[in-house]
């Protein structure tokens, strides 16, 4: 028999080898997640919704198709358990965005990745909290309160997917479905010493996420290890005719674990050290020894200007939501505040149904796409894309990959930017890039100040996941007695 706190603290593939080899069933795993989040979830606010009831349940039909090896039943997922952002639909659950516009809404549908984790016997454990819409990066601007980060309660655990996030550092879950549009699975990993692969754009299906830039949005795994990584997007990726973006990968995604990294080529970015705090900047230098001492060549290399990637990043973002959210209107679903006309209950209904930062981006978006200034700022922030995607695309054509910090520095105090709500923005200027070129990243921790862990940052052409893998997997375990001495894990 073992202890909640033995199965909790698993990886995916060691849960996965424990049930095919019938030492656990999946209801036993099931459960001691289930009170591990009993026990834990009132002081870290990580789930929106616990789906106790679904997660039995698929927990117990997983446990009959293993019995019987049927239907897959051997799949490496089967009987595993997860959480899924609350900006994803599950058919049946509420599906809220973290928004009081949607605080009661019900998907009457689910999302093609979550039906593909369900169909090989993945069990949902529930649905995490976020900033609302999945904008911001400090999980503060949710409709149902703030998430605490597990490392230490006092500090963020990133944003938008900190819920996710933080219910695998707690160990409420064994990994977490997110989404990243500008950095929102990568930040928190990498605030809660986690690892989070941002795949290329459309290698997962965005059918039934709800869009925040839809030009820009990724469905992307938070996991304990790179291997896990690779393991659970391998199960989420491929062409989905209901998403026209959505592409097969390039081969296996693990396939590439275990070769050595020898004579890979690594762009280290340059001027990383100004960007960053000294913790976060020796880590990273560390990092990059290592990278060299296992065979691999690295040298510095010019990336596009941070902070024009982030301008352009937030008139995109900030125009694409405010188109996309417009459906919000308090006549076809969600919140309404009622009134005489269609336009007394759509004001009425976004004014209450929004918070803060909705408008703040909603209100920026229309005017960058309003007829007189479109030219002025959209089309222009397009052309200044096109450039940067050019510059990276010739950095790829001598580099295989890039390496970065993932953020600025470790989990910063909850409420720091309370004041400043623009200045959070700039939390993204290592993530966004990935994100603005398609471009596979994955967030791995290399290191921390005792407590806290940073994060280090692999960014290669699309479609190179397998070999971004690889090399991570190599870092990691190089990395791990650093991390395992300077990060407190719960
Ligand atoms: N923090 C970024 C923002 O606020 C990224 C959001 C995301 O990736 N969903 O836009």
């Amino acid at each position: 028999m073992k202890t909640t706190d033995e199965i909790t603290n698993l990886t995916v593939a060691e849960l996965s080898n424990e049930i095919r080899s019938r030492n656990l069933s999946a209801r036993e795993i099931t459960e001691a997640y289930l009170s591990r989040i009993e026990k834990c979830d009132s002081d870290i606010n990580s789930y929106i919704t616990v789906t106790r009831d679904i997660a039995l349940s698929a927990a117990d039909e997983a446990d009959r198709r293993i019995r019987t090896n049927e239907n897959a039943g051997e799949h490496r997922l089967a009987g595993i358990p997860f959480s899924v952002k609350d900006n994803i639909n599950v058919k049946g659950t509420k599906t809220t965005c973290a928004s009081k516009i949607l605080s009661e809404f019900v998907s009457p549908y689910s999302a093609s990745v979550f039906e593909k984790i369900e169909g090989v016997g993945g069990v949902l454990l529930g649905k995490t909290n976020l900033d609302e819409f999945a904008m911001g990066s400090s999980c503060e601007k949710s409709y149902f309160g703030a998430v605490k980060n597990p490392l230490d309660p006092a500090r963020s655990p990133g944003g938008s997917s900190g819920g996710a996030a933080a219910s695998v550092a707690a160990r409420m879950a064994p990994w977490a479905i997110g989404t990243d549009t500008g950095g929102s699975t990568r930040q928190p990993a990498s605030f809660c010493g986690l690892v989070s692969m941002k795949p290329t754009y459309g290698l997962v299906s965005r059918y039934g996420v709800a869009e925040l830039a839809s030009s820009l949005d990724t469905v992307s795994p938070i996991t304990k290890t790179v291997y896990d990584n690779a393991l659970v997007l391998s199960s989420m990726c491929g062409r989905d005719t209901r998403d026209m973006t959505s592409i097969e990968p390039d081969g296996d995604l693990l396939g590439e674990i275990g070769e050595e990294i020898k004579g890979l080529k690594i762009g280290l970015m340059k001027d990383y050290e100004g960007l960053c705090t000294e913790g976060m900047a020796g880590s990273l230098r560390r990092a990059a020894g290592i990278l060299e001492s296992l065979g691999a060549e690295v040298e510095y290399v010019t990336l596009p200007p941070s902070n024009i990637s982030l301008d352009t990043y937030m008139v995109m973002t900030s125009a694409e939501c405010s188109s996309n959210l417009a459906r919000y209107d308090g006549v076809k679903y969600g919140y309404s505040s009622g009134g005489e006309s269609y336009a007394d209950i759509m004001i009425g209904s976004r004014s209450a149904g929004f918070g803060d930062e909705v408008k703040r981006r909603i209100v920026t978006g229309a005017f960058v796409l309003s007829s007189t200034l479109h030219g002025d700022y959209y089309r222009k922030v397009k052309a200044v894309q096109l450039r940067i995607c050019k510059m990276i695309d010739e950095i790829f054509g001598k580099y295989d990959m890039v390496l970065t910090p993932t953020t600025s520095g470790k989990a910063f105090r909850l409420d720091k930017y309370a004041e400043d709500p623009v200045e959070l923005y700039g939390s993204d200027i290592f993530t966004i890039l990935a994100n603005l070129t398609g471009c596979p990243a994955i967030t791995l921790p290399c290191g921390g100040d005792g407590k806290m862990p940073y994060g280090a940052m692999l960014m290669g052409k699309k479609l190179s996941e397998a070999k971004l893998y690889r090399t991570a997997y190599a870092l990691e375990d190089a990395l791990k007695p650093y991390v395992k001495e300077e990060v407190r894990f719960v």
